[in-house]
């Protein structure tokens, strides 16, 4: 009946699904909780304007290989994210960087910065906020104290419910200190979104004879998986082709370790009556509101209107059956835990984990896109 049967239709499992049937020639069932395909990155129309329902997703890559590879399924329009900080009553650039630094001191005090900076750092480097931290000299410990009290401590607790210093150091490193006035939020060499949005993207990507779709289904209702025998079973009978599982691994194994503790997000999406809210795509409030960060669509999908559509975002709790888990919370025993149920799955010749969930991973796009084309060279093909 079917070569593979991959549970989840986001990046992972849609790049691998496409891969299969367009390499291999096999037959794939693609089985998907939600009522539409393209997981996260799904997007749709409000008012005409095309919104990231699962919050803003902006493409960026340094891998030329990515790039060319989402190329085959969508054109693109030229977009450079760009983010600004309301913080003391001013809005200033994300990362923050020398055009921030110029904003929020007398410029004196920004001149010896910049200088001390330029001494110290590379011009175009990236300082996380934990290193900068650790300066001894008395001006830079003075930015890094700044820019951690008015940018990181607020928004990473309202975000992760932690201090910096809690999480881990890649999270905040994402954020960086910017050493020179690129206003940009990523500096990579591609970057762009996808011209008819994300959901059209897939729709391509998925569009092909040998890819059935099974939406609106817990893979839960139609799969079971024997831990003793290790054998799974499909629809009650045993299936002997393989499984890619991008869902949760805890899930998967009936929470046998535990659960793995998540991040959401409540999205609270509103239409204005006027043509535009805000001076840029996104505006973070770390120290004000109980919303991390406002997003208005119509700065990443330009369309002419009367209209515009933000979206603010209050992270939560994660709790099982009752909202999305977004993002995986590293520590140290999250990731035992998380090995626990790596090891159990090596027993499972036939079972394939790859995606944010499933490797309880903090991937961006390009990163998962970059790993399920990996995997499909190294353990599918
Ligand atoms: N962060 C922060 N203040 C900001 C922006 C980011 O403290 O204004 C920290 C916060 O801990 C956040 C992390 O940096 O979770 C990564 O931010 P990013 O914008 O990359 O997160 P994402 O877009 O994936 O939610």
């Amino acid at each position: 009946m079917f070569d593979y049967i991959i549970i989840g239709a986001g990046f992972a499992g849609s790049v691998l699904a496409e891969r299969i049937v367009n390499k291999l020639n096999k037959k794939v069932l693609i089985i998907e909780k939600r009522n539409h395909i393209g997981g996260n990155c799904y997007d749709e129309r409000i008012e005409n304007i095309l919104v990231h329902k699962y919050g803003p997703h902006l493409f960026h890559t340094d891998e030329k290989q990515v790039w060319d590879y989402l190329s085959n399924f969508t054109e693109w329009d030229i977009y450079h994210h760009k983010v600004l900080a309301f913080i003391d009553g001013k809005k200033v650039p994300i990362p923050f960087n020398f055009n921030a630094l110029y904003e929020v001191f007398p410029i004196e005090l920004s001149c010896r910065i910049e200088k001390k900076l330029l001494e110290n750092y590379e011009y175009n480097s990236k300082v996380p906020i934990l290193k900068l931290k650790q300066s001894n000299d008395k001006d830079l410990k003075f930015l890094a104290d700044f820019v951690y009290e008015k940018i990181f401590v607020h928004y990473t607790a309202k975000q992760w419910d932690k201090k910096p210093e809690e999480i881990d150091s890649e999270v905040t490193a994402r954020v960086p200190v910017f050493i020179g006035k690129d206003d940009r939020y990523f500096n990579d060499k591609y970057q762009g979104i996808p011209k008819e949005g994300y959901t059209s993207l897939f729709q391509k990507m998925l569009n092909h004879p040998n890819i059935k779709i099974m939406l609106n289904t817990d893979f839960r209702e139609v799969f079971k998986i024997d831990q003793d025998t290790k054998k799974i079973y499909f629809l009650n009978q045993e299936f002997k082709g393989r499984l890619i599982f991008t869902g949760k691994i805890d899930e998967l194994f009936d929470y046998k370790f535990g659960e793995l503790p998540y991040r959401s997000v409540r999205m609270k999406f509103e239409t204005l009556e006027k043509e535009y809210y805000q001076e840029v795509a996104t505006v973070n409030y770390p120290n004000n509101y109980d919303f991390t960060r406002i997003t208005e669509f119509k700065y990443i999908h330009p369309v002419e209107t009367n209209k515009t559509v933000i979206l603010k975002e209050y992270p939560q709790k994660y709790i099982k059956n009752q909202n999305t888990p977004y993002y995986p919370i590293f520590t140290k025993e999250n990731q035992e835990k998380y090995n626990k149920y790596l090891e159990f799955s090596n027993n499972f010749k036939n079972i394939i984990l790859v995606g944010r969930l499933a490797e309880y991973k903090y991937y961006d796009m390009d990163d998962i896109i970059k790993r399920a084309l990996e995997v499909f060279e190294e353990k599918v093909k």
